[in-house]
C-alpha cells in the first residue's frame, strides 16, 4: 500500500543505516522531521545531518519556503528544495530527473503518511516513518492528518517507540 512505511523510527537518530544496503542518496522532509514547524533546526540535528552528508548525497524536499529552509540549514554538500507540492510528485520526479537519483538507491524519510510516505513510495524509494517532533503545524497538514488517523487505523500503524521498525502491511 502507498501509505504503508517499509521501517518506522522513533526519530532521525534511530534510523538503522546498516540494514538500509546500497543506499546512495536520503531524502529528509523538512518541517516536524528535522525541525519543529515553523522553527530552524538545532545542533545536534545540524551535525547529524552535516555528519551524513559526509558518506551520502542528502536531498531536503520540502513543500515550504526555499529561502526559509535554506536560512536554517546551514550544511555544505547538502540539497534544498523547497514549494515541492507534496503529495503531488509532479516536481519531485523532475528533480529525481535532475539530480539523477535511482529510487531504487534512495530512502525517504518523513513524519507524514500522505505528504512524504505516499510520495516515497509512488517514487519507488525506501521509506521511513519517523514521529512528528511537535504538535504544531501548517493548517493544511491538519487536513492531511485527519486522512492519516483512517490510514493509521487500516494499517495498524502506531507512533513508533525506540528501536521499533516495520515492514509493509500490504
Ligand atoms: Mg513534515
Amino acid at each position: 500500500m502507498i501509505f504503508t512505511p517499509d521501517y518506522q523510527f522513533e526519530n532521525i537518530f534511530e534510523i538503522n543505516l546498516d540494514e538500509l544496503n546500497d543506499i546512495k542518496t536520503i531524502i529528509f522532509d523538512y518541517d516536524n522531521t528535522l525541525a519543529p514547524w515553523h522553527s530552524s533546526i538545532d545542533k545536534t540535528t545540524n551535525d547529524f545531518i552535516a555528519n551524513l552528508a559526509n558518506k551520502f548525497r542528502i536531498v531536503i524536499l520540502s513543500n515550504s519556503n526555499s529561502r526559509r529552509l535554506e536560512n536554517s540549514l546551514q550544511i555544505p554538500n547538502i540539497i534544498i528544495y523547497g514549494n515541492c507540492h507534496k503529495p503531488f510528485i509532479h516536481k519531485i520526479k523532475k528533480i529525481f530527473t535532475h539530480l539523477d537519483i535511482d529510487a531504487n538507491k534512495c530512502i525517504f524519510v518523513g513524519d507524514n503518511l500522505i505528504t512524504d510516505i505516499s510520495v516515497g513510495n509512488r517514487l519507488g524509494c525506501k521509506t521511513v516513518l519517523v514521529n512528528k517532533i511537535s504538535s504544531k503545524e501548517h493548517i493544511f497538514t491538519y487536513v492531511w492528518r485527519i486522512m492519516e488517523i483512517f490510514i493509521r487505523i487500516v494499517c495498524n500503524l502506531k507512533n513508533a517507540d525506540k528501536g521499533n521498525k516495520c515492514k509493509k502491511v500490504f
